[in-house]
């Protein structure tokens, strides 16, 4: 689940900020525990000592390095037990000098090798889901789609009844959402403003979210600006890697930006980029299938046509209803 290096950056500041609280907490529980058994302090300056001492014996020449360890082994167990006994007769929590790092697993860097520990991957998906959060009004979910705002009447070019398509693309969306994974497939959601369309694309990026892919979801016209900048600016394509890189693209509202022969490559470019790789895009339209032959290229609409799933968002504009 390629995480984008933004969301990365700060789910490993997160981890790297708790692993500092942990210790500092920490540090200030055993000052606590000092000041009020200061035998505790004794003690541990002890076990640190014996264990130089144990270090220099075992490299010591001449004498019997054996017993000596033996000697400090005996000691130490000893300080330990005492440790332990002052703390049980104290009323502190059982964990309150724990000093183990925020992650047994991986101690707290985030990575086991070049493996993502679970923890960091956790605070990825906290942090991919703030990125979102954004963009997203808040109650994007399946079970908030009105189906009962879309005309139930039959309707001959349609061959059914707005609403009875409505409904298979509802369910469409949630099967797509539900079983996501990569190299899911990819679709076009096609019909006038105010359908619903991007409505649903954001349930279907929160739910992705969830599953704990990542999703990134933007406008065309801020797709093609992004573009724009850092080739014209050369700004770092860095910038560029979440279009690329992330595990579904949503892509809003795509033929309401200005055309320009930079936009139809621009376009061209994710659209090809993303199917090579394999890697799952959603793109929402008031363009009719077959208008986005004249509106970008023949190869454009092909790749659009042939590659995505066409769901057409038909009906009248829900939103007066919705106010
Ligand atoms: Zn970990």
């Amino acid at each position: 689940m390629p995480y984008s290096e933004s969301v990365i950056r700060r789910a490993m500041e997160r981890l790297r900020l708790s692993a500092e609280e942990k210790q500092a907490e920490y540090e200030a529980h055993l000052a606590e525990a000092y000041e009020k058994y200061p035998r505790l302090q004794q003690i541990d300056r002890r076990l640190r000592e014996s264990a130089a001492e144990a270090v220099a014996a075992s490299f010591r020449r001449g004498g019997d390095p054996k017993a000596a360890i033996a000697a400090l082994e005996e000691e130490n167990l000893a300080l330990q037990d005492e440790r332990q006994w002052i703390l049980d007769a104290s009323d502190y929590d059982e964990d309150f000098l724990d000093d183990s790092p925020v992650c047994a697993v991986c101690g707290g860097r985030g990575w086991v090798g070049a493996k993502m520990c679970e923890c960091l991957r956790e605070l990825c998906r906290q942090e991919q889901k703030k990125e979102l959060a954004g963009l997203l009004a808040g109650n994007e979910r399946f079970e908030n789609f009105q189906l009962r705002f879309y005309p139930d009447v039959y309707d001959p070019a349609l061959g059914a009844s707005p609403r009875h398509m409505m409904q298979l693309n509802l369910g469409a969306c949630r099967r797509y959402a539900n079983n996501f994974r990569k190299g899911s497939g990819n679709l076009l959601f096609s019909g006038a403003t105010g359908l619903g369309k991007t409505f649903l694309s954001a349930c279907i990026a929160r739910q992705v979210a969830d599953l704990g892919y990542s999703v990134t979801y933007v406008s065309a016209g801020k797709l093609f600006s992004d573009y724009e900048r850092v080739k014209f600016s050369g700004a770092d394509d860095q910038e560029l890697k979440k279009y690329t890189d992330c595990d579904l693209l949503i892509i809003d509202d795509l033929g309401t930006e200005m055309r320009t022969q930079f936009v139809v490559s621009a376009l061209y470019a994710v659209v090809n980029e993303r199917l090579q790789r394999q890697q799952a895009t959603i793109i929402s339209t008031n363009l009719r299938p077959e208008d986005l032959e004249g509106r970008y290229t023949p190869q454009i609409a092909s790749r659009l046509l042939g590659c995505y799933q066409l769901l057409s968002f038909v009906g009248t504009d829900i939103r007066p209803m919705l106010r």
